[in-house]
């Protein structure tokens, strides 16, 4: 797979996330653009419809509900 995603920098940053940062958000792209809410905080344009087809949330109330927040819980 080599496509080229230099026009389009959503493909880019999904494509090459930090590694800290796993996401199990589907990539955006032409045919997946991001441009759904997230169902948990409501802030906009958080995921692709393919995500909302598989009923995620944004990569931060993922994190938050794996238990990744300072201190918070436990
Ligand atoms: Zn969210």
């Amino acid at each position: 797979m080599f496509q080229r995603y230099e026009d389009h920098d959503d493909g880019l940053r999904a494509q090459f996330q930090s590694p800290g940062e796993r996401s199990a958000l589907r990539r955006a792209g032409r045919s997946n653009p991001r441009c759904l809410p997230c169902p948990t905080c409501g802030r906009p344009d958080r995921l692709t419809p393919a995500d909302r087809a598989h009923g995620y949330q944004c990569d931060e109330c993922a994190d938050r509900d794996e238990g990744r927040s300072f201190g918070m819980d436990g």
